[in-house]
C-alpha cells in the first residue's frame, strides 16, 4: 500500500525537531493531561509515537483515497444547487476518509474533543495531503479557524463551537470583499446591534470565499459606524442559515474542487468574537497568519508531487538515446527542486514550531502565571513567527511556482497535455503566491525584520554561534560572507531614508536574507543528518550566487533611477 507519509523519510526527522521536546511537554501540561484523558500521551516517546501514527494515516489516506480522486475532482468540481455547495463525489469521499480517521480537530485542546496535536504535526499533514490534492486541503485546512475561535471567543462559543469541529463541522474565513482584497481596512460589510433580537446582523456582499457555505464561517465586518479604517473592523461567528445567499462559485484556473464563493449577507446573526475594534488588528492577524503557515505547507505539498513526477517521467523518457535525466539541463532542474524543497521545508518546520511555543504560552497564561523564563522563551518564539511566518508563505510559494513550471518543462511537451497530473499541479501551483495575502504583501509583512535588525540579530546572536561538525564550517563562512553583504545592502537602503526606494528594494532584501536563513538551518539540519549536506552544499552554492546577483543591484542602483521605471506604466 502506498503511503505519503512513510516513503517521505525527511517528514520523519522535521517531526522529532529538537524543539519538539518543549512544545510536547508545554502541550501535555507537563504529562497532566493523562490524568484526565484516556489518550493522552504518558510520556515524551509516548506523545511522538502516537504523533508517527496520525501521519501515518494520514499518508495512507492521502496516498490510498485523496490521491486517486484528485482528477475526478478536478474535472467535476463542485455545484451550486438551490444555494448550497456541493462538492464533487471524490471531495465528500475525502472528507469522509478524514472524519472517519477522527482527524478533524487536530490542534484543540482535548476538552473541546480535540486531538491537542502540535501544530508542526497539522502543517505536515497539510504538506501530505497537498501531495494529493491541495484543492482539498483548502476544504479541509479551514479548521485554523477554530484555533482562533479557541484564541479569542467566550467560553460559551468555545463551548458550543469548538466540539462541532470533531463531528465534521466545516468552517469559513471570510474577509475579502469585491473592493477590499490586500487592503482589509477597506472592508465595508456591515455588522449592526439589534437590540429586539439581541444579536449583531450582517449585510453585504463577499467575494472570493473558499468554502463559502461552510457550516461556520468568521467574518470580518464594520461593527463601528462612521469610521473606515482597520480600528472600525470586528470578527464575528455565523452560523449558516437561509440569509446568505450563495451567487455564484467562481470559475478557476486550479484548485477546482475548492469551492470559491461570492456570498451576500441580509440580516445575518452572527456572534462578536472577542472585543469590538480589534477583528483586523488583532484576530484575523492572527487567523491568516496561521492560514499562511497552512500555504507554506501546501505549497511544499505541491512541489514534491511535481518534483516526483518529473523524475518518474524523466527516468523513463528517452531522446538521443538516452534517458532524458542523464542530460545535465535535465538533472540540474531536477536537483534543483529536490534542494529547494528541502529549504522551504526546513524554514516551514522551523516556522511551525516556534507558532507552536509561543501558542502553546498563551493558552497557559490563561491557566496560571508565566515564570519569567517562560515569559522570555514566548516572546522570543512570537519574534521569530512573526518574521518568518511572511517569509515562508512568500518563499514556499514562490518555489513552488518555479518547480512546477520546472515539472512541466521536464515533460516537454506531454507537460502541456490534459493527461497527466502535472498540468494540474501547475494550474494549483499558481494561486499560493496570490491568496492569504500575495507575495507582495508577504514582502511587506516581512521587511520589518529586516529595517529593525530582528533577522540580522537572529543571524549573529544565534544561528552564527552555533557549533558545528568541522565538515560544515566552510558553509557556515559562506553564509556569513553573506550575511555581511546582507548587511551592508540593508544598511545602504536604509540610510537613505526614502521609503520608496525601501518599498523598491524589498523583496531583494527579504529573499537575500531568507536564503541565508534558509541556509543557517539547512546546515543546522545536516549537523544531525548527513544525508542533508550534499543537499545543503548545493543550496548554499546557489543562493549564494543569487544573493550576489541582487547585491550587486542594490549597491549600483540610486534614487535617480527611479523615476525611469514609472515612465512605462
Ligand atoms: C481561489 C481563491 C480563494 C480565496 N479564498 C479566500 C478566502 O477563503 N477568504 C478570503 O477572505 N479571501 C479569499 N481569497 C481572496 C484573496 O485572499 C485575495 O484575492 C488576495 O488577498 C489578493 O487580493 P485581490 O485579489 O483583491 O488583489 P489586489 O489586492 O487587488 O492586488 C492586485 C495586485 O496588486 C498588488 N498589491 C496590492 N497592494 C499592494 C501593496 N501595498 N504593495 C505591493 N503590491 C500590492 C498585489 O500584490 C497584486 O499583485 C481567495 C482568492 C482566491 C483567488
Amino acid at each position: 500500500m502506498a503511503n505519503f507519509y512513510l516513503d517521505n523519510e525527511i517528514l520523519k526527522f522535521h517531526l522529532n525537531h529538537p524543539m519538539m521536546k518543549t512544545v510536547v511537554r508545554l502541550r501535555e501540561r507537563d504529562f497532566t493531561q493523562k490524568d484526565k484523558y484516556d489518550f493522552a500521551p504518558l510520556y515524551y516517546e509516548d506523545a511522538i509515537d502516537s504523533y508517527n501514527k496520525v501521519m501515518e494515516i494520514v499518508g495512507e489516506i492521502s496516498a490510498d483515497i485523496i490521491d486517486p480522486n484528485a482528477e475526478s475532482v478536478d474535472s467535476e468540481g463542485p455545484q451550486l444547487i438551490n444555494n448550497r455547495v456541493h462538492y464533487a463525489a471524490g471531495t465528500v469521499r475525502n472528507l469522509q476518509a478524514l472524519n472517519d480517521a477522527g482527524l478533524n480537530s487536530f490542534t484543540y485542546p482535548r476538552e473541546f474533543k480535540g486531538s491537542n496535536f502540535p501544530i508542526l504535526t497539522y502543517v505536515m499533514a497539510a504538506e501530505i495531503l497537498s501531495r494529493a490534492d491541495a484543492g482539498f486541503v483548502n476544504i479541509y485546512g479551514l479548521q485554523d479557524c477554530g484555533e482562533t475561535i479557541r484564541e479569542f471567543a467566550s467560553q460559551e462559543i468555545k463551548e458550543k463551537y469548538l466540539p462541532m469541529f470533531a463531528e465534521g463541522k466545516t468552517a469559513a474565513m471570510i474577509l475579502t470583499e469585491p473592493d477590499a482584497g490586500s487592503d482589509l481596512q477597506a472592508v465595508s460589510l456591515s455588522a449592526k446591534y439589534d437590540e429586539g433580537k439581541k444579536t449583531w446582523l450582517l449585510n453585504g456582499v463577499k467575494r472570493f470565499i473558499t468554502n463559502g457555505d461552510a457550516d461556520i464561517s468568521l467574518i470580518l465586518a464594520r461593527s463601528e459606524e462612521g469610521t473606515s479604517d482597520g480600528r472600525g473592523l470586528s470578527l464575528f461567528l455565523y452560523e449558516r442559515d437561509k440569509t446568505v445567499t450563495i451567487r455564484r462559485i467562481e470559475h478557476k484556473l486550479g484548485i477546482v474542487g475548492s469551492p470559491t464563493c461570492e456570498m451576500v449577507f441580509k440580516d445575518s446573526p452572527a456572534l462578536i468574537i472577542g472585543e469590538r475594534r480589534l477583528g483586523l488588528i488583532k484576530y484575523v492577524m492572527s487567523l491568516m497568519n496561521a492560514a499562511r503557515l497552512g500555504i507554506g505547507g501546501q505549497s511544499v505539498g505541491i512541489a514534491e508531487a511535481c518534483y516526483r513526477e518529473a523524475l518518474k517521467y524523466a527516468k523513463e523518457r528517452e531522446q538521443f538515446g538516452k534517458k532524458i535525466n542523464n542530460f545535465p539541463a535535465v538533472y540540474e532542474m531536477l536537483t534543483n527542486m529536490k534542494v529547494m524543497i528541502q529549504a522551504a521545508r526546513t524554514l516551514l518546520y522551523e516556522t511551525a514550531i516556534h507558532v507552536d511555543v509561543y501558542k502553546t504560552f498563551s493558552a497557559i497564561e490563561e491557566e496560571r502565571k508565566l515564570t519569567p523564563e517562560e515569559k522570555q522563551l514566548a516572546k522570543k518564539s512570537q519574534k521569530y513567527s512573526d518574521i518568518f511566518t511572511p517569509l515562508i508563505k512568500l518563499v514556499a510559494s514562490e518555489y513552488c511556482n518555479k518547480i512546477a513550471y520546472d515539472a512541466i518543462q521536464i515533460h516537454g511537451g506531454t507537460g502541456f497535455m490534459m493527461d497527466f497530473p502535472v498540468q494540474r499541479y501547475y494550474r494549483d501551483a499558481r494561486i499560493t503566491s496570490i491568496y492569504e495575502g500575495t507575495t507582495q504583501l508577504q514582502v511587506v509583512a516581512a521587511i520589518r525584520g529586516v529595517t529593525n535588525g530582528t533577522f540580522l540579530n537572529i543571524i549573529k546572536e544565534e544561528y552564527q554561534p552555533k557549533e558545528l561538525k568541522p565538515e560544515l564550517e566552510f558553509m557556515k563562512k559562506t553564509l556569513a560572507e553573506m550575511t555581511e553583504e546582507y548587511e551592508i545592502a540593508t544598511k545602504k537602503v536604509i540610510e537613505t531614508k526614502d521609503n520608496e526606494f525601501l518599498d523598491f528594494h524589498a523583496r531583494r532584501l527579504v529573499e537575500m536574507v531568507g536564503n541565508i536563513v534558509m541556509g543557517y538551518l539547512m546546515i543546522t539540519d545536516s549537523n544531525r543528518n548527513e544525508e542533508l549536506k550534499r543537499m545543503t552544499e548545493i543550496f548554499i552554492k546557489k543562493v549564494k550566487s543569487e544573493n550576489k546577483n541582487m547585491f550587486n543591484y542594490v549597491m549600483e542602483s540610486e534614487q535617480k533611477d527611479i523615476p525611469s521605471f514609472k515612465y512605462y506604466i
